[in-house]
């Protein structure tokens, strides 16, 4: 028989305190909350894997936020930015692979904005891609008006944490700038993607209860949950790893109560422990993105760590099939 906090979870009548339950949960609780979780995945998605390939354009950033070396404090970080022309020719290698999602991201840099702006629609002209993701972070709603007229149909944009005064204080602007931007781009028509990071310094367990209230209420086609990851030259340098399990939880909790949303695997999983993409999908994921950025600029992109877990596509395959799925690889 199901346990009670899960039914009501898969039925829509979950509270916050039950919520918690399930993030705390481990041993045979853990175990049904994943078997729900890869049900729930098989009955909308069945076997299916979508694999995205991402080129991170740029390392500059006009934020600060603790937990990134990105930040625009860290004078230590070598900055690089794509040309038109190097974005494409990687996307014509990720389109030759087969791989129909094209995820570009990058520091919060609106130079980056005409050369995105230049680019779109020839990848869109000339390349047989599906989806194009944008991750830019925030922007006018004008400027991601224009990023949906010249082919961009997808946008990914992480509040992070639903706590406005932590957000604030490792952010260092409001929550509410972001939720108004996650706004905008539903309101434009674009396929959307938010998530949270667990295991933040001073963030509560009640506190990630309420990130999944969120993105519930949020209602976006996306959704990712990844761990804190200490990162060298950062004020949360010295700070543990987000749990592992914690991470796992919130992702299957999100995966039986919305259903037929995206979720990946992130590679952070694998930073923190070897073969944790593979217990990503066992705990519901159907998403796992492929790094494709030139390998002289990879290095400097140091989003979560210098040593962050870069995933090839021979990793991504591989994990894929050990978990018992398919990617969507034409
Ligand atoms: Fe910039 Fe994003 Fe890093 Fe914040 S998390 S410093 S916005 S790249």
């Amino acid at each position: 028989m199901t346990n009670k906090i899960i039914e009501n979870l898969k039925f829509g009548k979950i509270n916050k305190s039950e919520i918690v339950q399930l993030l705390k949960a481990r041993g045979s609780l853990q175990k049904e909350l994943f078997e729900q979780a890869k049900q729930t995945r098989q009955e909308f998605f069945g076997n299916k894997v979508f694999v995205r390939g991402v080129i991170e354009i740029s390392n500059y950033c006009r934020k600060n936020c603790d937990y990134c070396a990105i930040r625009y404090s860290n004078k230590k970080l070598e900055r690089y930015r794509l040309t038109p022309e190097e974005i494409f020719s990687v996307a014509k290698q990720i389109n030759a692979l087969g791989i129909q999602t094209l995820f570009i991201q990058s520091g919060e840099d609106p130079n980056t904005d005409k050369i995105v702006e230049e680019v779109l629609p020839k990848i869109k002209q000339e390349l047989k891609i599906n989806n194009i993701i944008l991750c830019l972070g925030n922007r006018s709603k004008e400027q991601y008006k224009k990023f949906k007229e010249l082919g961009a149909n997808a946008y990914i944009l992480k509040f992070e944490t639903s706590d406005s005064i932590l957000f604030q204080k490792i952010r260092h602007e409001p929550l509410e700038q972001r939720l108004q931007c996650l706004k905008w781009l539903k309101e434009l028509g674009f396929e959307v993607g938010t998530g949270n990071i667990t295991g933040l310094p001073e963030q509560t367990i009640e506190s990630i209860a309420e990130d999944v209230l969120l993105a519930k209420k949020l209602n976006t086609e996306f959704v990712s949950t990844a761990p804190f990851v200490p990162n060298e030259n950062t004020p949360l340098k010295k700070e543990p790893h987000g749990d592992f399990d914690l991470t796992l939880n919130t992702l299957a909790i999100w995966r039986i109560m919305l259903k037929n949303v995206l979720i990946p695997t992130v590679s952070a999983l694998e930073k923190i422990k070897k073969g944790g993409q593979i217990l990503g999908f066992n705990a519901g994921a159907n998403v796992i993105t492929v790094n494709f950025t030139p390998s002289q600029y990879r290095k400097k992109y140091l989003i979560y760590s210098k040593k962050r877990f870069v995933v090839t596509l021979n990793h991504a395959l591989k994990t894929i099939k050990s978990a018992g799925l398919s990617p969507d690889i034409e």
